[in-house]
């Protein structure tokens, strides 16, 4: 390779695409494999020939092998469906799909009443039982319309959607109770609703209540940009009762108008895609997962990649468990035959055939297994700034575990949240199910504390952890937990130190100084001075020196306080100088607790 042998001639400008296999890059370098390997070890990146590395890498790599690396023109993003021959789908007409509704906002203002008053208003659900499964959705009838109801938990699941850059709400009901009105979390749901483009509708619940003000919410909901349509704005405001179901039929009525005006339409053939709302594993059934579909049909039989993983649709049921055939646009599903429990929020999409499931899997994999340089600096380096910046971070160690992988995406997105810079949390393992032997071996190894939502923990297991002494905390509603753990941190924070004026003497005469000493006199200002207080002296309000005060006498006699307007003698022990006209202020230190 001349280009790179002498420093004075130009480095050789070479294209490489953004992930790059070790043994492609070195022989798009033109260099032999092991010299490639071997400087990537020199940067402390073990990498095999077949395995790849990212672009960044790549540039480092190739800048002291003697290259300009620039990136390869990308082809887009492939999905699996684009390797499959999709001709004739295009003609296919598109229909109105059933809206995709999510109920947000403050806590206690009512989303899970309301969510169960809408529920139980649907006369089919009520025909068949009125089966209340968690499948994380589900459906109601409205004339010969249908919506479909996230159930997921509020915010968190509307966060979590959209850190996984997928959208699939189309109308958020913020909820806000009549007799509290707008609240913090009312506020930030508003926030995520807006920033994800979603069609808002407040539910002003709670009418019921003698103390409900309608008026007060509407006008506290405009300062914060939110206009109710009845006062010259554009955002539906519904009077709603949870409690004795008035204004249900009505909210429905207006989620129906407002998703009709932002025109949900989907393709009702062809093969299915949409997105993962709920997953866990059954016993007798292994992995399942709730899929909300997007587009197009989902049927038994149907292989589909999900995620990281793939499978075949082995059975299908919809929200009240009931067998189905297919399942079309807006419906929420639950799907078993997938071969690993998918990951919340992520795309599934129908393949023709189980080779292309495998294969686009497989890629995926191997993708995800890239050898990077640069994040293992980046983590170094943060982890190194956050030493140095805030050495004094404490650290609160859990082990989480949920009943459904939706719940367990919420409650992580959730403790990584609170805390501040002193304290936080520190997840040292997560994942779905009972709380297992092996969970109290790696929190008792970890020193971490068991957090487990919606799940319970065998009678032996339980044996384990009191013998290891792990504690553990069940909890089955999510602000409880995070309550504690907002408790807990807090109880990590160094205390307050306040310090509490007790008296001020003001010096009229000084008696006699010796090392560390000074007998004075003074008359006491405010307070009450007494013998063994600590003392600032001040000087023209400024602060020139402390000490402390180990003997008082009140004319000639000793004593061990003095009031208010008294005189008095006093022994200051003090390696700072006192003069006539220094203000004495006596005071105490007080260490109180702090929250989070
Ligand atoms: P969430 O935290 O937003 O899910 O609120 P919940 O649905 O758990 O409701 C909080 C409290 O408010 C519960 O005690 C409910 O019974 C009560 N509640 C909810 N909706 C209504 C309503 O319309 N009227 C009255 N009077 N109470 C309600």
């Amino acid at each position: 390779m001349s280009e790179v042998q002498s420093g004075q001639e130009m480095n050789k400008t070479v294209e490489v695409p953004s992930i790059v296999s070790v043994s492609d890059l070195a022989s798009r370098l033109g260099l032999g494999p092991a010299q490639v390997v071997g400087e990537l070890m020199k940067n402390g990146v073990m990498a095999t020939l077949n395995e790849s590395i990212d672009f960044d890498t790549a540039v480092i790599i190739g800048s002291e092998l003697g290259f300009d690396i620039i990136a390869e023109p990308e082809e887009a993003e492939q999905r699996p469906s684009d390797e499959v021959d999709t001709e004739g789908v295009e003609q296919v007409k598109e229909h109105a799909r059933p809206p995709i509704v999510a109920v947000m906002g403050h806590v206690d203002h009512g989303k899970t009443s309301l969510l169960d008053a809408i529920r139980e208003s649907d006369v089919a659900a009520g025909e068949a039982g009125g089966i209340t499964q968690h499948i994380g959705a589900y459906q109601v009838t409205k004339g010969d319309r249908r919506i479909t109801f996230l159930d997921t938990p509020g915010h968190e699941a509307f966060s979590a959607i959209r850190a996984h850059g997928a959208k699939m709400t189309d109308v958020a009901v913020i909820v806000v109770a009549a007799d509290d009105g707008v609240k913090p979390q009312t506020k930030e749901a508003i926030r995520h609703a807006k920033e994800a483009n979603v069609s808002i509708v407040v539910a002003l619940n709670k009418v019921d209540k003698p103390d409900a003000d309608v008026n007060r919410v509407k006008q506290e909901l405009s300062e914060i940009g939110i206009v109710a349509d009845d006062w010259g704005g554009d955002v539906p405001c519904v009077e709603v009762s949870a409690k004795t179901k008035q204004g249900i039929d009505k909210l429905l009525e207006v989620v129906l108008l407002v998703a009709d005006i932002a025109e949900q339409n989907a393709r009702f053939e062809g093969n299915a895609s949409g997105l993962v709302i709920e997953s866990h594993v059954e016993t007798g059934r292994g992995p399942v997962a709730t899929v909300l579909i997007q587009q197009g049909v989902l049927r038994t039989g149907d292989h589909l990649v999900v995620g990281g993983t793939y499978g075949k649709v082995r059975s299908l049921e919809d929200y009240r468990g009931k067998k189905i055939k297919e399942a079309t646009p807006g419906m929420p599903a639950v799907v078993s035959g997938i071969r690993e429990v998918p990951n919340f929020g992520e795309w599934f999409e129908v393949v023709q055939t189980e080779k292309i499931a495998r294969d686009w899997v497989s890629r995926q994999v191997r993708k995800h297994s890239i050898k990077s340089l640069t994040a293992t600096k980046t983590v170094t380096a943060q982890d190194l700034t956050r030493a140095v910046v805030d050495g004094q971070v404490k650290e609160l160690a859990v082990l989480v575990k949920a009943d459904v992988q939706g719940s367990l995406e919420s409650l992580l997105d959730s403790l990584g949240q609170v805390g501040n810079e002193e304290v936080r949390v520190k997840v040292i393992s997560s994942g779905v199910g009972d709380i297992s032997e092996s969970d109290v071996a790696a929190a008792d190894a970890g020193n971490a504390i068991i957090l487990g939502f919606n799940v319970s923990i065998k009678a032996a297991v339980n044996q384990l952890a009191k013998r290891s002494k792990v504690d553990f905390h069940l909890y089955k509603v999510i602000y409880e937990l995070l309550d504690d753990i907002r408790d807990w941190l807090g109880s990590l924070l160094p205390p307050e130190i306040t310090e509490v004026e007790l008296a001020q003497l003001e010096i009229l005469g000084i008696f006699k100084v010796t090392k560390g000493l000074v007998v004075t006199g003074g008359r006491v200002k405010s307070g009450q001075v007494t013998v063994g207080q600590d003392l600032r002296i001040t000087r023209k309000g400024e602060v020139v020196g402390n000490g402390r005060i180990v003997s008082l006498q009140k004319e000639k006699q000793l004593a061990k306080e003095a009031l208010e307007g008294e005189e008095c003698g006093i022994s200051v022990e003090t390696n700072d100088g006192i003069e006539i006209n220094d203000l004495l202020v006596f005071y105490k230190t007080e260490e109180k607790a702090r929250t989070l």
